[in-house]
């Protein structure tokens, strides 16, 4: 399907081409270019230094500033409208807000690391549109390197004639082939022994991460609070040599949620936690206070559905289709298991809750349930914590204070002890 994209891509380009000789003469020249640039190695990455947008909601053109040229793939996506851009690992050196606002054809776009030696710039679109011309041209006449990207309006049965029938496997980076890159070490030969040696895997899942900030306030952003977060309970609870601890990020990366999941199954891990920090919009007033989630079929209230739609948008946020992928799980084994696991999983809500009301702020309702996809592996316990509100100010000063996240991760290491002790000797008792 890469070739069909680009396919289109280069037809849209001879197109315009035909009128303007020098877009051929750059864009082949970029493409010829880019096997020889290692983008990932070199570590002055190409520098972004605007993007704009101009045009009516039938054409709309978007314009990136480049201090060289790259190579990239542009595509389309439903469900929601989206166009996504991929490109070697940029540094983007854009104004706070830029793409805050669109114009015409474009809502908004975002812009990040989407894999470690790749970004993306992904755009909400307006309506459904095609992408008419894409293409990048090298600095000239005093002119910076540009990417450009043109779009047309269409209709819906037009836009989804151009979208290729499958889920568009090539839009998935390396991640989701390959355990991500926090992960990769768990293959490596000593982690295997560590394994072997019969300690219990916890999996800690910081949310978000690259492209998608997840919630925003006062210039925070949930991405980095959650991963902070994520570091200090690895290390507390490492500190205790008593569990394999792996994060599904340790860095800016962005993880797709089934990735999150696999990485939990995969290591047979005996607990995940996925780390996250909620806002409230401002018209819904405030809200304050960490919350425990759990998995359930049906949420248990508005907000807990609320919030689990919009963690659960995080892979289209990023530029993933939202195709389910299809899972391996359907048969009634699996169902006894699950069932099962959904057991423990409340089970260690309830006593993180128990440890944790003591040190934190907590929701006047602190355990909730709702459809989050992070949580369906079948068969690890996993919970996911929402460690305040970053619209809250009082929770907000909570979030970014040292001593607060010391106090927090350790009533946390505490409940995963207490939970972790009784399975281990539930797990031997039945041998
Ligand atoms: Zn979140």
């Amino acid at each position: 399907m890469a070739g069909r994209a680009s396919q289109r891509v280069l037809l849209g380009c001879a197109l315009l081409c035909a009128a303007a000789l020098p877009c051929a003469d750059s864009s082949r020249l970029s493409a010829a270019e880019s096997p020889s640039q290692p983008t990932v190695a070199v570590t002055n990455f190409p520098i972004a230094s605007a993007a704009r947008l101009a045009g009516d909601g039938r054409q709309t053109r978007f314009i990136l500033d480049l201090d060289q040229t790259v190579s990239f793939r542009a595509v389309t996506l439903a469900d929601p409208y989206r166009v996504v851009v991929d490109v070697p690992q940029l540094n983007f050196q854009l104004p706070s807000g830029t793409g805050t606002g669109g114009r015409g054809l474009v809502k908004a776009f975002r812009y990040g690391l989407v894999m470690p030696g790749g970004s993306r710039i992904v755009f909400d679109l307006a309506g459904p549109a095609k992408i008419a011309n894409s293409y990048v041209l090298e600095a000239a006449n005093g002119q910076p390197a540009r990417l450009v990207l043109e779009l047309e309006e269409v209709d819906r049965a037009a836009f989804v004639q151009s979208l290729a029938p499958e889920n568009r496997p090539e839009l998935r980076p390396a991640v989701g082939e390959a355990p991500p890159a926090a992960v990769s070490t768990a293959a490596t030969p000593e982690a295997v022994q560590q394994k072997a040696d019969g300690r219990a895997v916890v999996v800690i899942d910081p949310g978000h991460g690259g492209i998608d900030n997840g919630t925003q306030s006062s210039g925070e952003s949930e991405k980095n609070l959650v991963l902070a977060f994520g570091r200090a309970l690895r290390d507390r609870l490492e500190k205790t040599g008593k569990y394999r601890v792996v994060m599904t990020r340790d860095d800016d990366t962005f993880i797709p949620l089934n990735d999150r999941v696999k990485v939990a199954r995969s290591l047979k891990a005996a607990l995940f936690v996925s780390i996250h920090a909620d806002a409230l919009p401002r018209a819904e007033g405030d809200a304050q206070g960490a919350t425990i989630y759990t998995l359930s079929d049906k949420a248990s209230d508005a907000e807990a559905e609320r919030l689990a739609d919009a963690e659960n948008r995080a892979d289209a946020i990023a530029g993933f289709n939202l195709a389910e992928e299809p899972t391996d799980v359907a048969d009634i084994l699996i169902d006894l298991t699950q069932r099962e696991t959904r057991t423990f999983s409340n089970r260690f809500a309830r006593l993180l809750m128990g440890e944790m009301k003591s040190t934190v702020r907590m929701h006047k309702h602190p355990l909730k349930s709702a459809g989050f996809r992070v949580l369906k592996a079948p068969d690890v316990p996993s919970v996911l914590v929402e460690i305040g509100y970053v619209s809250n100010k009082g929770d907000l000063e909570h979030l970014v204070s040292e001593g607060w996240r010391s106090r927090a991760v350790t009533s946390m290491a505490q409940a995963i002890d207490g939970f972790l002790a009784k399975r281990m000797a539930t797990a031997g008792s039945s041998n």
